[in-house]
């Protein structure tokens, strides 16, 4: 049987607590998951350096063969074709999530029909948990640990 490979898609900036149980979770249904940071035309001016979170994730990874990191700047669906992915993860965490990944995978399908769009329901212990909510805490040098699986510099 073809390997299940999943692309999880995102901007991880930064990858927070939340991102990291999906990828876990997602190891039980997939034999690789890339984790794919990408430039989301909305966010166009990271806080968090892409590099340095390539460099953290690496990090947090390097025991599991199985989970990869790359950058990209192109369509997910795409890169999905490119990387012979058969499968796109996504988390799910409320209704505005639902809206948005509802639409995102329903053009996704129309892109790329071979791919199909596999949702996780965030554990209710990352549900609060949002990029955005660690960026503004640590603009205004609050401590993130606790929402991150690495440690970055204040
Ligand atoms: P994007 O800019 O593409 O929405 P994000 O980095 O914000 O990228 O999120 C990537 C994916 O992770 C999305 O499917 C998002 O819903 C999901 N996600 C974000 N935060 C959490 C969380 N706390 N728990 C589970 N999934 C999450």
């Amino acid at each position: 049987m073809a390997k299940r490979i999943a692309i999880f898609p995102g901007s991880f900036d930064p990858f927070t607590k939340g991102h990291y149980d999906i990828v876990n979770r997602g190891l039980k249904i997939f034999d690789e998951i890339i984790v794919a940071i990408g430039y989301n035309s909305k966010k166009q001016n990271r806080y968090f350096e892409i590099d340095m979170m390539v460099s953290k994730l690496k990090e947090t990874f390097e025991n599991e063969p199985r989970v990869s990191i790359i950058v990209y700047n192109k369509l997910t669906s795409n890169l999905a074709k490119d990387l012979g992915a058969g499968f796109l993860l996504r988390g799910l965490r409320n209704t505005t999530d639902f809206e948005y990944e509802n639409s995102i995978s329903q053009v996704n399908k129309y892109l790329n029909e071979e791919l199909e769009s596999v949702f996780l329901i965030t554990a209710p212990q990352y549900a609060a948990i949002s990029s955005t909510i660690i960026r503004e805490v640590h603009r205004f040098s609050g401590n993130v640990d606790e929402f991150l699986p690495y440690k970055i510099e204040k």
